[in-house]
């Protein structure tokens, strides 16, 4: 099978893969053993990553924590400020269509006394359906608000939030503002003082970059931005996140970074043009499909690789089972052991017939047109196949 589904995860690039191989074998020293030639250079290692990745993002080396991963990245940026003296209130804002890796801690947060408001984006139909407007922030905000977390692009449908603009509003009103950039860091340029973000979640695996490695910037120059730790320990990263650093993931992680903006500027406008021709392709054969998501042609709006859209009078299931030589996420979130309509999809309006109907293309680094011509195909005779057996 092709592989389209680059939002779940992504293969990693041989030129990550080639800077991490010395970590195994030779610098395989404990950053933490400071002591000996081992540990130092494993430790410059550690700290000339932290340093690139800092630089990439507009942030300084000593604001980045490595964590696991984008989920532990979430669960540690609200519960470590909603975990602490509760100095403002017990108020959180966030969106619908949050990732459940924020989505679920809130929730959690919300058995402990917290009042979770989930703001409701622009629904289907509309040109930027899925796109929050940075105002509804500012109307959620009240006196005891604790934290706003928004993501910067959605891993369903693309979306692009006014991040930058909810960062504006959140300092005026003096709230702390976390934003998962999961899919957004090594897509767009990122910055967290333009996007005004106190605290930013990202992880190596979706840019090319191996899995169980992932970031939380933490901005230092904030009085209120002090986090409760969740894993406590040795004390490494000060004494934020314990446990021996992943070296080898941490050079992964940094080189993903790193070849990303290198190539970004070109590399989105040939998976835009890749998306164009999947697109065009899908609806010169098939008809009655819907766009899910803001309109493709609004500069801005929308992941270059993103495609997400609804198969009319088609069954969701019998659709994905038809369409095996190509790998794509149904409108079913398999988040979990049994697939749910997807809340995103559920969330801007759709009917959960045509959420089940609605299929995910993440289209990456390593797609070819060739490979677009052969989707478009494979999907067109699905669709044909599955619209006669029922006409
Ligand atoms: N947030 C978003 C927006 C994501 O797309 C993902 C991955 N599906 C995560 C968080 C979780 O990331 P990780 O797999 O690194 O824990």
């Amino acid at each position: 099978p092709i592989y389209f589904d680059n939002h779940a995860t992504t293969q990693v690039d041989p030129r990550v893969v080639e800077a991490m191989l010395p970590t195994f074998t030779q610098t395989y020293g404990n950053p933490s053993s400071v002591g000996h030639l081992f540990g130092e250079e494993a430790n410059q290692l550690v700290e000339s990553s932290q340093q690139s990745i800092a630089a990439v993002i507009g942030a300084e080396a000593s604001e980045i924590v490595f964590t696991s991963g984008a989920t532990e990245s979430n669960n540690l940026a609200i519960g470590g400020i909603l975990s602490q003296r509760r100095r403002r209130g017990n108020h959180v804002v966030t969106v619908t269509t949050e990732h459940k890796a924020v989505l679920d801690p809130l929730e959690q947060w919300e058995h402990q006394g917290f009042e979770i408001t989930r703001l409701s984006p622009r629904q289907a139909g509309q040109p930027l359906a899925g796109m929050l407007d940075a105002e509804q922030v500012r109307e959620a905000i009240r006196p005891d608000t604790a934290l706003v977390s928004v993501m910067l692009a959605n891993n369903e449908i693309g979306v692009i939030h006014p991040v930058a603009e909810i960062g504006k509003i959140c300092k005026e009103q003096g709230v702390l503002l976390h934003c998962d950039a999961t899919q957004a860091v090594g897509n767009l340029p990122v910055d967290v003082e333009r996007l005004g973000v106190d605290l930013m979640s990202f992880s190596a695996h979706k840019m090319y970059g191996p899995k169980g490695i992932g970031g939380l910037y933490v901005r230092k120059r904030h009085p209120r931005v002090r986090l409760q730790p969740a894993i406590f320990g040795g004390g490494q990263q000060r004494g934020i996140r314990s446990g021996t650093l992943n070296v080898p993931g941490i050079v992964g992680l940094a080189e993903a970074v790193r070849l990303s903006l290198a190539e970004m500027d070109r590399e989105s406008q040939r998976l835009a043009e890749l998306r164009q021709r999947l697109w065009s392709g899908l609806n010169e054969r098939i008809t009655g499909l819907q766009l899910n998501g803001p309109e493709l042609a609004v500069a801005g709006a929308r992941l270059a690789g993103n495609l997400n859209f609804a198969v009319e009078k088609v069954d969701g299931e019998a659709l994905m089972m038809n369409v095996r030589e190509i790998a794509v996420s149904s409108g079913s979130a398999c988040t979990s052991a049994n697939p749910q309509p997807s809340h995103v999809l559920r969330a801007i309006g759709l009917s959960e017939d045509l959420t089940r109907s609605s299929l995910r293309f993440g289209i990456g680094r390593f797609n070819t047109a060739e490979e677009v011509d052969i989707a478009v195909d494979v999907v067109s005779r699905a669709v044909d196949k599955l619209r006669k057996l029922i006409a």
